[in-house]
């Protein structure tokens, strides 16, 4: 049976590993859309070997090159928000969220209302979204299918057993770039430095926060959400082979763990096959070959990441926007050689401690705590250059 999926941010790194799982197995997935955010020649290019009959641009500017591009062909090209809200909320009966930090949360959503199966890597929009999009799911009756490795690993631990009988899950985290590096080292970390990730090769914004371990931290709200877990029913492990992708303790003292090759193959296609499983070129397990598997506690220290994030868990409401937004600027700006390294965890704990906002009650609201979030940022970033 051929599934009909959408795919939101075609052109990354997750983007580009669903797309070859699509090729390898051909007749069991009709992609109807694809999106990306600037590049329309990469994305013409996905859309004519997908056969998609919706290409999306989101930047609108770029509309008039994306359709001399797709000339002669029968995928129509769109630009802008709208468009982008149509290709995930259309055609597609699964849609793979691939776009990286808020700017997916309106499609995401609009893929929740229209009760789609929704691949979800794009941990952003769940982090600020919450419990509105798994309120929205449960009216809806869509199926979120976590892509991340480590909610996906625990999402495959949990088949089959309640929820009740879950004592906690485990997160493990390879420890970034900088796992064994001094607090001299990390403060004076470059950008070239923080995307050089030892284990798996992402896009540039989650390799910043896998070296800040803030990306540890967003898993930690995004796992509170998928599972319904409370944040004392959380822990963090770190796990420096990432083999072991996570775990859950069950009340009698079962642990249960998925492992496989570090390789987002894995996770994206148990998403795209779930309930049933394709095969991947994915390089398989071979124990005696990793003879060994180490696991060790975070230290708080060199990454406070992990405290700031937990503490806007536990204090929900407006918090985890304002994390994720504080975030997204910080590590743009760091990027762009206008902070150091430490700057960005710093902005992000002072923008949780001089900012507060009502709980939103809209995604109207989330989207309006996140641009209020990024102005005052980008202020302090500019007051911090001159
Ligand atoms: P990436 O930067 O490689 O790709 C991002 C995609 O989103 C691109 O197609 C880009 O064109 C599109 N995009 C960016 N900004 C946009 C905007 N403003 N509007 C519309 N589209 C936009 O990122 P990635 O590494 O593929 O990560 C994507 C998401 O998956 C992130 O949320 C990330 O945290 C998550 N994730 C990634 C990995 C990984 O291995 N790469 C693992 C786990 C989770
Ligand atoms: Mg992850």
């Amino acid at each position: 049976m051929t599934r009909k999926i959408a795919i939101l941010g075609a052109t990354g790194s997750i983007g580009k590993s669903t797309l070859d799982l699509v090729e390898d197995h051909p007749g069991r997935f009709d992609v109807v859309s694809v999106t990306a955010a600037k590049n329309v020649e990469a994305l013409a290019d996905i859309a004519r070997r997908t056969d998609a009959r919706l290409a999306v641009i989101a930047d609108e500017s770029r509309l008039g090159d994306l359709q001399r591009l797709l000339a002669g062909t029968d995928c129509r090209a769109a630009a802008g928000d709208a468009a982008l809200i149509e290709a995930a909320s259309d055609d597609a009966e699964l849609v793979i969220a691939a776009i990286v930090g808020c700017a997916g949360l309106k499609p995401v959503m609009a893929a929740v209302e229209a009760g789609k199966s929704v691949a979800l890597a794009n941990k952003e929009a769940l982090v600020t979204a919450g419990e509105l999009m798994t309120g929205a799911a449960q009216a809806s009756g869509s199926v979120i299918l976590p892509v991340d490795s480590e909610h996906n690993a625990i999402f495959q631990c949990l088949a089959g057993s309640r929820r009740e009988d879950v004592a906690r899950i485990i997160l493990t985290a390879s420890g970034g770039p900088f796992r064994d590096a001094s607090a001299r080292a990390i403060a004076e970390a470059t950008p070239a430095e923080a995307v050089a990730h030892p284990n798996w090769s992402m896009g540039a914004k989650i390799s910043v926060d896998s070296a800040t371990m803030m990306n540890k931290g967003l898993e930690l709200i995004e796992a509170r959400y998928l599972f319904g877990l409370t944040s004392d029913r959380i822990d963090i492990v770190v796990h420096p082979q990432s083999v072991v992708h996570s775990l859950v303790e069950f009340v009698d003292g079962s642990v249960l763990a998925q492992l496989g090759s570090p390789d987002m193959r894995i996770p994206i296609a148990c998403a795209l096959a779930w309930p049933e499983r394709i095969e991947t070129r994915a390089q398989r397990l071979n124990l005696t070959a990793i003879a060994r598997l180490d696991f060790g506690s975070p230290d708080p220290e060199r990454f406070p990441a992990l405290r700031v994030a937990r503490q806007a868990l536990e204090a929900g409401g407006a918090a985890p926007i304002i994390l994720n937004a504080a975030n997204e600027v910080a590590v743009a700006s760091f990027l762009a050689g206008a902070i150091r390294f430490p700057d960005i965890v710093e902005l992000v704990k002072r923008s949780l401690d001089e900012l507060h906002f009502d709980a939103p009650t809209s995604i109207a609201e989330v989207l309006d705590i996140d641009r209020r979030t990024r102005e005052h940022v980008d202020g302090e970033v500019k007051a911090s250059c001159h």
